[in-house]
């Protein structure tokens, strides 16, 4: 299982939720809410009697891609001449940059951030309180919102 990359989790709108009972209070998005890298799933964690907001789908950079394989790299023996290293490293440069603009999809579990055991829930507003079950007032407009 991948770790939470958790500059993620500061993407997208996330609104203030209060109880108005206990005075619970969480930063969430409030349901399903996808920004231009990442979509991002508000849960009910029953154990930790609190709301996350977890990725469900991570844009990510390509590193390794899987079309390095023995057939390209042959190919790259055959088209590059051995003796010329300058335009060899030049090829080398231009494939790093080609390949460093292309990204992929990452989908993740639901699943609480503090543990793989915690019960959870996706969790849409208007929704209850984890601790108390009153329903939480959502502040009127986004709490932050960054992309
Ligand atoms: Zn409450
Ligand atoms: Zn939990």
């Amino acid at each position: 299982m991948a770790e939470f990359p958790s500059v993620i989790l500061a993407m997208g709108r996330s609104y203030m939720f209060e109880c108005p009972r206990c005075y619970y209070r969480a930063i969430v998005a409030g349901g399903l809410d996808s920004s231009f890298h990442c979509w991002v799933q508000t849960i009910v964690c029953y154990d930790c009697k609190a709301l996350h907001d977890v990725p469900v789908r991570v844009r990510v950079r390509i590193e390794e891609p899987h079309g390095t394989s023995a057939a390209s790299q042959t190919r790259s023996s055959i088209l590059m001449p051995r003796t010329e290293v300058p335009e060899v490293s030049n090829l080398l440069n231009r494939l790093f940059v080609t390949l460093a603009k292309e990204f992929r999809w990452v989908n993740y579990k639901l699943r609480c951030p503090k543990s793989d055991t915690h019960r959870i829930e996706p969790w849409r507003e208007p929704g209850k309180c984890p601790r108390c079950n009153t329903q939480l007032e959502r502040s009127l407009t986004p709490y932050r919102i960054w992309d």
